[in-house]
């Protein structure tokens, strides 16, 4: 199978087309099935999992069905990394082989192997996924968070898009960027939700309202509900949240109805822990396959039908990457994700970064609208901590980025 040559984006887009529909009972069918081929093909190719079934007495017949999963033990990032070279299917012609990186938001980026049949199934996602917000890929698009290399941004012909490069969004380039909208005038947009909400506070506070879109799609970062709502009424359409990873393990995306994103059945089974993370198992990747895989990302999967007709599970609350905690003076780790409801709350903060040095002190990067709104930002967010916690707020004029560009809203410099 793997070394067929077929037109793997085409059969791969077919199945995801002819499958959207499906009732319930049978998408249940078509993972099980998937499944049960997926285990025997780690079994039998993948040393990893080879050794892990020998250890917890596992046979690849036991494991039929998506309840089966919970006999399998489930895997971390670091057991990928520490055995990466075991996670490789032995079935991968070597001449075939590629590298992606993850994108290291949180530690160093992780390598994942994948061949031209994972690279296809990805693309065949990606289409799929813009179809459902009403985009085809031949239209023409913008495209904010590619590596552009130096450039600040470049027309890409073959995908007929306009890349902008999350590492160049100072204030100088996002006015040239919002130019370019304009001029090149596509109805679409896909990228890092922090760096499109930038795009559209520039237009909003510039009074530029002539730059309409169909559709954006959002992707890789959390869509912070403010971020939503201020491109919506930039760009006068619809934001439509993406979901995927580059371990190829699930994907989701909203559909019209704007409750959640549905999850891909054929791409990948999502399970949660008790603390709501996703732990997902690839039905795709042959190259590389994840099974149980903590994928560090906080979310719920509603099984209620949705009102658009699909069946599919659908992933809601979701809120992006398990947050760092952040440490008191007495050593006690607190939850971050009530400092960034409350930051939302401040419609004068255009972008922030909190980092931790030391136990007890937090230093606030923050690039605000008026210098004068510092003082209630200060007493806001210090009424949280009740002085466990020491602010430092530091006004810069721009939040560098790291890595792929993805914005990181707490950096924790304190060894665990
Ligand atoms: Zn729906």
């Amino acid at each position: 199978m793997l070394g067929a040559k077929v037109n793997h984006d085409d059969w791969f887009y077919s199945r995801l087309k002819r499958t959207e529909y499906l009732s319930s009972s049978e998408i249940e069918e078509m993972q099980n099935e998937q499944l049960r081929r997926m285990i025997k093909h780690c079994y039998d190719a993948v040393p990893f999992y080879r050794k892990s079934f020998g250890e917890h007495s596992i046979r690849p017949h036991q494991v039929r069905c998506r309840e089966d999963l919970e006999r399998l033990p489930v895997i971390t990032r670091e057991d990928v990394v520490e055995n990466h070279r075991y996670f490789i299917s032995k079935k991968i012609p070597k001449d075939g082989i590629m590298t992606r990186y993850t994108g290291g938001t949180t530690g160093k980026p992780m390598k994942m192997m994948i061949t031209g049949r994972e690279r296809m199934i990805d693309n065949a996602r990606i289409t799929k996924q813009c179809a459902m917000a009403g985009m085809s890929m031949q239209d023409g698009q913008f495209h904010v968070g590619p590596n552009t290399g130096n450039m600040p941004w470049r027309y890409d012909r073959k995908n007929n898009a306009v890349l902008f490069s999350p590492l160049h969004f100072d204030d100088r380039n996002i006015g040239t960027f919002t130019g370019l909208l304009k001029s090149y005038g596509f109805r679409f947009m896909r990228g890092f939700p922090s760096l499109i909400y930038l795009l559209a506070d520039h237009c909003r506070e510039n009074g530029i309202s002539d730059i309409r879109l169909d559709a954006v799609i959002t992707k890789s970062e959390q869509l912070l509900p403010h971020w939503r709502k201020t491109i919506e009424d930039a760009f006068g359409c619809r934001v439509f949240d993406q979901y995927a990873q580059v371990e190829m393990v699930a994907s989701a995306m909203e559909c019209g109805s704007h409750s959640g994103m549905h999850v891909e059945p054929s791409f990948g089974i999502i399970e949660t822990d008790k603390h709501n993370e996703l732990i997902a198992t690839s039905l795709v990747n042959y190259a590389m396959p994840l099974l149980r895989y903590r994928t560090g990302d906080i979310g719920k999967v509603a099984k209620n039908r949705c009102s658009c007709g699909r069946c599919s599970g659908r992933l809601v609350e979701f809120q992006g990457r398990k947050c760092d905690m952040i440490i008191t003076k007495n050593g006690k780790p607190v939850n971050f994700s009530p400092v960034m409801s409350r930051i939302q709350r401040h419609q004068n903060i255009r972008e922030c970064r909190f980092v931790q040095e030391d136990k007890g002190s937090l230093r606030v990067d923050l690039v605000i609208r008026k210098h004068e709104s510092l003082k209630s930002i200060k007493r806001s967010l210090n009424s949280l901590f009740d002085g466990e916690i020491e602010l430092y707020f530091n006004v810069v004029s721009s939040i560098q980025r790291e890595g792929k560009g993805k914005s990181r809203f707490i950096i924790s410099k304190i060894q665990s």
